[in-house]
């Protein structure tokens, strides 16, 4: 049997993870609870297949044929007839955990229940349904039609069978999958957060300048990006979300947001989004 895709949550990861199992000839119904969402979402996906098309990492007949895969809906009750459903609404926890509750309801019996959470333990999403075991994380990243990586994160009842067949679907999807357990912020965020924050710290007690810091990260580690640039990237209030389920989860004062980080957040600097963060973008 071909598997059929269900996205919940069409933003800027939603609409990503839509367009690669698209692009990897998968049917996807991409569920948004806001109609203009959709309708962007859809205009972006068009947009990023154009962009391989020019890079003839695609012909134009793939294109349309990816195209032709997505379909849309407001409704959860578009689960029905999908054997994996990768959830990538908003990062709050009630709201993921209400989610969760009417895809148990709604999603065929058998049907895979992926979660793209950050940094909420998918033991608990798991736990709100009649089907823990087919519950587990599939952590993309930003921007998912580029980037290599899915983290598959077990939870503590994800079944043998549910991990192996997830690990095979991110390979389906032209990523490389890296298996972890359910811990706060799984490998990814443990370990990338803390640096940033540390980044952010350097500069709040005058060590370096934004520039410095991320200049030293480049040239001297060879990292293609500094972690301020990142973090204006990923969202400056989604890191300090992050940095807090560490600091909770973990109990440890060493993951505590630093509080320049938390300044800028209150003054409505994110990032790249909000058009300033570390650094100020126009437009
Ligand atoms: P986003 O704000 O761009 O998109 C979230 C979407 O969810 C919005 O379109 C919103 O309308 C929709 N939504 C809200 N409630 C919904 C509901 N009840 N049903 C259906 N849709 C609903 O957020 P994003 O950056 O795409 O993040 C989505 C998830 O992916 C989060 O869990 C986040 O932690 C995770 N994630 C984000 C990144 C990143 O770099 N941004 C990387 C990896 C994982």
């Amino acid at each position: 049997m071909t598997d059929r895709f269900a996205v919940v949550g069409a933003g800027q990861m939603g609409n990503g993870i839509a367009h690669v199992c698209a692009a990897s000839g998968f049917a996807v119904t991409l569920i948004d609870v806001s109609a203009d969402a959709l309708a962007r979402a859809t205009a972006t996906i068009d947009k990023n297949l154009d962009r391989q098309v020019k890079k003839g990492a695609l012909d134009a007949a793939a294109k349309a044929a990816a195209m032709g895969r997505i379909v849309t809906a407001t409704s959860l009750d578009a689960v029905a007839g999908a054997t994996v459903i990768v959830e990538a609404a908003t990062e709050r926890k009630d709201l993921k955990l209400q989610i969760f509750r009417e895809l148990d309801a709604k999603a065929d019996a058998g049907a895979i229940l992926a979660t793209n959470t950050s940094s909420i333990a998918i033991t608990e999403i798991a736990a709100v349904t009649k089907r823990p075991e087919a519950v587990i994380g599939m952590h993309f990243m930003n921007p998912v039609p580029v980037m290599q990586l899915v983290e598959v994160i077990r939870g503590l009842a994800t079944s043998d069978a549910v991990n192996a067949r997830t690990v095979e679907l991110a390979k389906a999807l032209g990523k490389v999958p890296v298996e972890a357990n359910d811990f706060p912020g799984f490998i990814a965020n443990r370990i990338l957060m803390p640096m940033i924050n540390e980044a952010c710290y350097a500069v709040m007690e005058g060590v370096g300048t934004p520039e410095a810091v991320d200049q030293v990260m480049k040239l001297g580690m060879n990292h293609p990006m500094g972690p301020l640039t990142l973090a204006d990237f990923i969202g400056l209030d989604t890191c300090v979300a992050i940095l807090e389920v560490l600091h909770e989860g973990l109990g440890d004062p060493k993951y505590r947001p630093c509080p320049l980080l938390k300044k800028y957040v209150a003054a409505g600097w994110y990032g790249r989004k909000s058009g300033r963060g570390f650094y100020t973008y126009a437009g």
